[in-house]
Formats: C-alpha cells, sequence, structure tokens
C-alpha cells in the first residue's frame, strides 16, 4: 500500500517535471530518465548480475510482458523484489507486477538497452522461449497481424525476419537444454522438432507447416548448402558464436517422403568434461586402466555403440597421459574437441586421406602415442598392429558390445590371433546411461524380473532401496537428468592370450575374463543402481546385447 501511494505521487510530481525537461528540449530520452529516476528519488543501478535475479520470480513474469514495460526482476533484499524499470513515468505495470509475483516490490532505475539485454538473456536461458515464439506464429497466422515486439528476442538493433529469430531460438535452446542433436522431421500437418538429450530423442516443438519449407532453407543457408537442392544428401556445418562460446554444428540433409529431414549435431566445445576421474569408473578399474595407458606399447581399445562416450575417454586418457616428452598424435573423423599440444589430424576420404592413410603418415611423424578415432577395417587394423610392434602405444575404438567381442570382431577383419595376443594389453566396453533426476527422485520397487536380469536376488533386494524419478518440469517428465558412465574392462593376462590364439571366441574370453576378476557392465551397473544413481530399467536399457 505503501507503494501504491508513492508511485502515485511519482506519477503526478513527473508530469510538471517532464514537461519542464522537454521544454528545455536538449536532454536525450535516457538522460530525461535518469534525471527523473533521482528526482524521484529511485536507486539507479547501472548493472544487472544475472546471477542474483530470483529465477523463482522470474518464472511468474511472462517474456512478453516484461519485454513490453521493459520491467525485470533483479534481485531479492528482504523478501522485496527489486524491479528495474527504464521509464519512471510508467510505472502502471508495478501493480500488475506485484499481483504477479504477490510480493512487496521496490523499484530502481536501470537504462533501457541493458534491462533489454537481460531480458533477452534470461528468458533465452529458462525453456519455452522457443515454444512462446512459436505459439506467437502461429497466432499471427490466424490473427494476421501479431506482435512485432516478440519477434526481437535475440538482437533488438537488427530487424531479422521471424524465422530467422525462431531458428536462433531453437539452437539456444537445445545448447542450454544440453542436447547432443536436433532433428527437423517434415510432417504433413507440421514440422517435427526433436533434440536429443541423454542420448534419448525427446518432442519439443511443432511450427505449423507453412513455416518448414522457411526453417529448412535458413538452415540450409547457414550450412551454406544449395538451397535448390532437394533431391540430394547434403553435409555441411554452421559455426555459431553464444557470448564467448562458440559452437559448430554438423548439419546433415536427406530428402525424404513429405520433404526433407535435416539433422544438427552440436560439436560444442566448451562443453566436455574431460579428466579419468570424472568419468565414473569405478576405484580398482581405473587405476587398471590408467596402468594400461601408461605402458609405453601395445594397443588398448575402447568399444560401444554411437554416443556411448568413447571419444571423451580417449581424450581423457590422452589428457592423462600427455606430457612434454612424449608426441600425441591422433586421426579422427572428424577432429571433435581440439586439445593442446596434441596433433589431431581429421580424415578427408575426399582426397584419401584415410584412417589407414593418415596412420602411415603418423609413423613417419615420429610419434609415440597415436589415437586412432575408430578401427573400421582389416588395413586400418594391420597398421595399428605394426605400430604397436614398433614401439607405440596405439588408442582406438570398435563398434562392439562388449570387451571380448572386440578380439572377434578383428579377427574377423582378417587379423592374425597370434598378433593380436601379443599386441592388445586391455579393452574397455562401455556405456552412458542416465542419471535419475535429483529433482524428482523417489524410492521405488523394481519388477522381481528386473532384478533377476540384472543379477540381484530377492533377499539381497529387500535390504536395498531402489529409486526412480517421477518426472517434473526440470528433466522433462522424463524422470532423468544427466549421464553417468558405466564400464567393463578386460585386461589381457596370460590365460586370455592363451585363448586368443587358440580359439578367438567371444563367449570363451568372457568366461576366462570373469573368471579373472573383470566387473562386467551389468554388475557395474548393478553398483550404481545400488547408489540410487540410475534405475534398474536404465542398466538393462543400455546393456542390451552383452553377453553375460
Ligand atoms: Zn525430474
Amino acid at each position: 500500500m505503501e507503494d501504491k501511494k508513492k508511485d502515485k505521487q511519482h506519477t503526478g510530481k513527473s508530469h510538471k517535471l517532464s514537461q519542464e525537461l522537454s521544454k528545455q528540449g536538449f536532454l536525450t530520452t535516457e538522460e530525461m530518465n535518469r534525471s527523473l529516476a533521482v528526482e524521484f528519488g529511485l536507486p539507479i543501478y547501472e548493472e544487472i548480475s544475472p546471477l542474483k535475479v530470483p529465477r523463482e520470480q522470474l518464472k511468474k513474469i511472462p517474456y512478453s510482458f516484461a519485454k513490453r514495460h521493459i520491467v525485470l526482476p533483479i534481485k531479492m533484499e528482504d523478501n522485496v523484489v527489486i524491479v528495474a524499470i527504464s521509464d519512471p513515468l510508467h510505472l502502471e505495470p508495478l501493480q500488475e507486477l506485484r499481483h504477479m509475483l504477490n510480493a512487496a516490490i521496490k523499484a530502481v532505475y536501470t537504462p533501457k538497452d541493458i534491462i533489454l539485454t537481460a531480458i533477452n538473456d534470461l528468458y533465452n536461458r529458462e525453456h519455452g522461449a522457443a515454444s512462446e515464439l512459436i505459439a506467437h506464429l502461429k497466432g499471427e497466422d490466424e490473427r494476421g497481424e501479431g506482435e512485432v515486439e516478440v519477434y526481437d528476442l535475440l538482437d533488438d538493433s537488427s530487424h531479422q525476419a521471424p524465422i530467422v529469430k525462431l531458428l536462433n531460438l531453437i539452437l539456444t535452446e537445445a545448447i542450454q537444454q544440453g542436447a547432443s542433436d536436433i532433428h527437423f522431421e517434415p510432417y504433413e500437418e507440421h514440422l517435427r522438432v526433436r533434440y536429443r538429450i541423454d542420448g534419448i530423442l525427446q518432442d519439443r516443438h511443432s511450427p505449423a507447416q507453412e513455416f518448414q519449407a522457411q526453417l529448412l532453407t535458413r538452415i540450409k543457408v547457414m550450412a551454406k548448402l544449395d538451397i535448390a537442392e532437394h533431391r540430394l544428401p547434403q553435409d555441411g556445418r554452421i559455426k555459431l558464436k553464444m557470448g564467448r562460446r562458440e559452437i559448430d554444428f554438423r548439419v546433415s540433409t536427406i530428402p525424404v517422403a513429405g520433404g526433407e529431414r535435416i539433422v544438427l549435431r552440436i560439436l560444442d566445445k566448451g562443453n566436455v568434461i574431460l579428466g579419468l576421474d570424472k568419468l565414473g569408473m569405478l576405484p580398482p578399474m581405473l587405476k587398471e586402466f590408467i596402468k594400461l595407458i601408461s605402458l609405453p606399447e601395445g594397443i588398448v581399445l575402447v568399444t560401444g555403440p554411437t554416443g556411448s562416450g568413447k571419444t571423451t575417454t580417449l581424450y581423457s586418457a590422452i589428457c592423462h597421459i600427455y606430457s612434454n616428452e612424449t608426441n600425441i598424435m591422433t586421426i579422427e573423423d572428424p577432429v571433435e574437441y581440439n586439445l593442446k599440444g596434441i596433433a589431431q589430424i581429421g580424415v578427408q576420404p575426399k582426397i584419401k586421406l584415410t584412417f589407414a592413410a593418415g596412420l602411415r603418415h603418423i609413423l613417419r611423424q615420429d610419434p609415440d602415442i597415436i589415437m586412432i578415432g575408430e578401427i573400421r577395417d582389416g588395413e586400418t587394423a594391420e597398421i595399428s598392429i605394426q605400430a604397436s610392434l614398433t614401439g607405440h602405444l596405439v588408442l582406438s575404438t570398435l563398434h562392439t558390445n562388449d570387451a571380448p567381442s572386440a578380439i572377434t570382431r578383428l579377427v574377423d577383419m582378417g587379423v592374425e590371433p597370434y598378433l593380436l595376443s601379443s599386441t592388445i594389453v586391455g579393452v574397455l566396453a562401455q556405456r552412458l546411461l542416465r542419471r535419475i533426476c535429483p529433482n524428482c527422485k523417489e524410492p521405488h520397487h523394481p519388477s522381481e524380473e528386473e532384478l533377476t536380469s540384472l543379477g540381484i536376488d530377492k533377499e539381497k533386494a529387500k535390504k536395498m532401496t531402489f529409486y526412480h524419478g517421477v518426472g517434473c518440469p526440470s528433466c522433462f517428465g522424463t524422470g532423468y537428468k544427466g549421464r553417468h558412465g558405466v564400464y567393463e574392462l578386460m585386461p589381457i593376462n596370460n590365460a586370455l592370450r592363451k585363448q586368443i590364439v587358440a580359439s578367438p571366441d567371444a563367449v570363451e574370453l568372457r568366461k576366462i575374463a570373469l573368471d579373472s576378476g573383470m566387473v562386467s557392465l551389468l554388475t557395474h551397473g548393478a553398483h550404481l543402481v545400488a547408489d540410487g544413481i540410475t534405475t534398474v530399467a536404465e542398466v538393462l536399457r543400455v546393456s542390451r546385447g552383452v553377453g553375460e
């Protein structure tokens, strides 16, 4: 009530004052507002610290309201919401704001540009800015004319087309939600936009059909693709700056019935967390793995399906063994992250720079440690073995379900078993499983069947507490947020070497490895379930196809 009176007082007083000032006619709007603020005794804030902005309050204020009235809650002070305004003569929105927030508020003066920039940044960071814009685009179509102000989300100074802004918003939102891929899929009624988050595709937006062509064309323009070509698949790249972050997108288009499907892979250089201790291996496993990658020669393989975190593991290994006294070289497809002090080569099949060819060149560059993105063919496998036999440590990946199958796969590629037994020092199989969302985590009872599949018996289960996520806005209803690695490490010992030469059969190799104390993917997964990190269902999902 006290505030209300004051506001009225200000408005009354300001009338005379503004007339006075405008008569003088030499003040800019900003200067005039500033002097009004001084006159009214409003504190002046030249800056807005995004970290202090009370998120709970921000959520209650629609973007369009904040934008239309240029108001923003900037911090809390003794249960009073401090709200930045840029026009001391325009205090009516404060009444509305008081209702929205159901709290006492105090106005302070902040220059318009600073409030607008903060609004753009903050609402972008929150979910739903893109959804809101899509809703407005739809609305505009129905009503004919829309609110123009909604479109200038990213850049107030330029007059970007709504489609440009919509795409920018989608890209921003996907990055902020931690997506690895963005899918644009044409349907008859609408365009389906999905994000892959923590390895799972999730529906996000469905812009109306009429925006489909414009959106896809915009992506093609950004990726410097041929916009007229609709019949052939195309590949390109987009580089974007987001604040200080530089983000690369790998773009792939493919014609499908009803239009073109476009997938953007986000290569966010600022987002990769490297470090062996951050991978989530069990301590004895980590110790063993470090022992393997510290050997002067031999081959260490990391296996798993696409998106199981193999590259992160190899990069972390390289960072661990990197020193000024070693020459580490890599050949990758493509180079995903630039590692300091390491010579990284990207394969370029168009100019015949394949894994095998690149590897031959690398060997002439006197390397100590070589990382090969992937062993896909017999030729690359042979050269890797030669490199190991001539005193190099080779790190690489293979697409197999579990550790023992890596040996079988190499034999299938035509490598002699005796060469494998004398070069491979260890195989690590891995997956990334989703962590239970901490925000909606609750105790839960897995089915007996699930427990049996994970090797947990009924009696033992009675003493354990299991959890799952029930779904909340913060995890988009999935019950999961973030990921955790799950591993099985098979160091090659004498028993395994003998078996490889005798018969490189994955089932036999697995038996020997387990007898020698190998912790399987499932067992490591069971540890994570017992620790309340993930669910039984999630462990079973990621370990499909793993031998027991
Ligand atoms: Zn949740």
